[in-house]
């Protein structure tokens, strides 16, 4: 998996800041009205700041669920105007560790590759043949999130309820971010420490991963 900052809105907070200081008839503060924003849930002001990254190496079952973030612009290899022959595809850890079940799966995809081609040759469109083609074959996407919209993105996917592919991009575009605007990091988090320093989970206690107590007892806590 690869994830490159393509480009992004220089100086984001002065950006963001440079906005809302016109409701404030105020002057950007390196961070501090931003951060008021955020906690007060004036939120509007952080899509003054856009990302946009370079996806590569993830499956299309990553990309379909990156794609039902509807705040965002996206741009994906076509299977239509592309051909997938001999395609890459994603292998999970699950798979990879168990020599009978790897087997198996390399097996399955050699088969799915052959079929394909095979339809190709026959002279079957690419948009046809590609009803063959499985949820692990690799893509290339680009996207472009403003920074309210990837604060969302990053609470819900870095979440350790979100499956693992999609977690570890989300972690690879913070990593990313973070490079080039470290004070982004407090804000770019799981849902469960979205409100810091009021850590919480709002997850079922099965799912939850222990990390932060779960909300339920945070609350009847406070009330006792
Ligand atoms: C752990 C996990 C499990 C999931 N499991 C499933 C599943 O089993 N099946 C499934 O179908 N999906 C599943 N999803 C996807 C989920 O339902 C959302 O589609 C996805 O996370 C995008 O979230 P969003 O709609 O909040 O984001 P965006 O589409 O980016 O929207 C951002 C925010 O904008 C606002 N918004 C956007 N569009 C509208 C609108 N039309 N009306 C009102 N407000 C709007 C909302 O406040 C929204 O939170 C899962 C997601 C996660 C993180």
């Amino acid at each position: 998996m690869k994830v490159e900052l393509i480009s992004y809105t220089p100086n984001p907070i002065e950006a963001i800041e440079r906005a809302a200081s016109t409701c404030y008839d105020s002057m950007p503060t390196g961070g501090k009205i931003m951060r008021h924003c955020y906690r007060s849930g004036h939120h509007s002001v952080l899509e003054f700041a856009d990302f946009s990254f370079k996806i590569s190496g993830v499956s299309r079952a990553l990309t379909h669920q990156l794609v039902r973030h509807r705040i965002a612009s996206y741009a994906q290899r076509s299977q239509r105007y592309c051909t997938e022959d001999g395609f890459e595809y994603v292998t999970p850890r699950s798979i990879a560790k168990d020599e009978q079940a790897l087997a198996r799966y390399n097996e399955t995809i050699e088969v799915i590759k052959k079929a394909y081609e095979d339809l190709l040759a026959n002279g079957v469109p690419a948009e046809d043949a590609r009803m063959l083609l499985p949820n692990a074959c690799c893509t290339q996407i680009c996207v472009k999130m403003n920074l309210r919209a990837l604060i969302h993105f990053c609470n819900e996917r870095l979440c350790a309820c979100a499956q693992w592919e999609i977690r570890e991009m989300a972690r690879l575009m913070v990593k990313a971010v973070v490079e080039v605007e470290p004070a982004l990091a407090e804000f770019l988090v799981p849902k469960c420490e979205a409100h810091a320093p009021h850590s919480f989970c709002t997850e079922s206690k099965s799912r939850s991963c222990g990390r932060h107590p779960l909300i339920g007892d945070v609350v009847s806590k406070k009330s006792n």
